[in-house]
């Protein structure tokens, strides 16, 4: 197994802080090399399970099913407001749950507020709505610049939010993960749920980013 290291979409060139943050990621990931090296050669842990298990939520599960989820909102306002009050329940009613999702939280965008997921601690995930997370959500710069700088954070993902959006910042914990709703883009009314899941991408429900224009579906 590999285990990959980088940090944040590149915008502004590196800089001191930037350069350490990414030593300490690849420190850790070689220190991940070797732990996971030491408890194969002891038969403690399986490499082929391990394997499968990345596989499965790398190609089986992912943000696919959080598209699916956020079009049902979309479309659906009884959907929407069972997603707000208890979003584990809602969410399972499409099927989706389990590992890294047993208690998520799905809080909305709306035109006055933005909401931003973190985990500032590690990498806490909603696995079974997104898959593995990105290596740049793992990474120690958007871990500490989302909470310290999260207006300039989202302008490196290319997302400029008007003056007046409040951001919100939500901190994952290895209890509650966290499904961002984006806004609805304009011009989709009458659209079915299969094709405004088209317009959902895994940084929108991240916060990362916000839904495609409806040009821009499956282009
Ligand atoms: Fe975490």
């Amino acid at each position: 197994m590999t285990i990959a290291t980088g940090c944040c979409p590149p915008a502004s060139g590196g800089d001191d802080g930037h350069d350490a943050a990414s030593r300490d990621d690849a420190a850790m990931a070689r220190r991940v090399a070797a732990i996971e090296s030491v408890l194969t050669q002891k038969g403690y842990i399986d490499p082929a399970a391990l394997e499968a298990i990345i596989e499965t939520y790398e190609h089986k599960i992912g943000p696919r099913n959080g598209a699916r989820v956020v079009a049902r909102a979309w479309a659906d306002p009884a959907y929407s407001e069972r997603l707000a009050r208890d979003a584990t329940a809602a969410i399972a009613e499409l099927g989706y749950g389990g590992r890294q999702g047993e208690h998520m939280v799905a809080v909305r965008n709306t035109r006055r507020l933005h909401n931003l997921v973190v985990c500032t601690l590690c990498s806490c995930y909603p696995w079974p709505v997104l898959g593995l997370p990105p290596v740049w959500y793992k990474s120690a710069p958007y871990r500490s610049r989302a909470v310290l700088d999260p207006r300039g954070l989202l302008g490196e993902f290319g997302v400029t939010l008007p003056e007046g959006v409040a951001i919100r910042v939500w901190d994952s914990t290895a209890e509650t993960r966290y499904l961002v709703v984006p806004d609805r883009p304009p011009g989709t009314e009458g659209w079915s749920e299969e094709r405004l899941a088209d317009l959902v991408t895994r940084d929108s429900m991240v916060g990362a980013g916000l839904a495609l224009a409806p040009e821009r579906a499956a282009a």
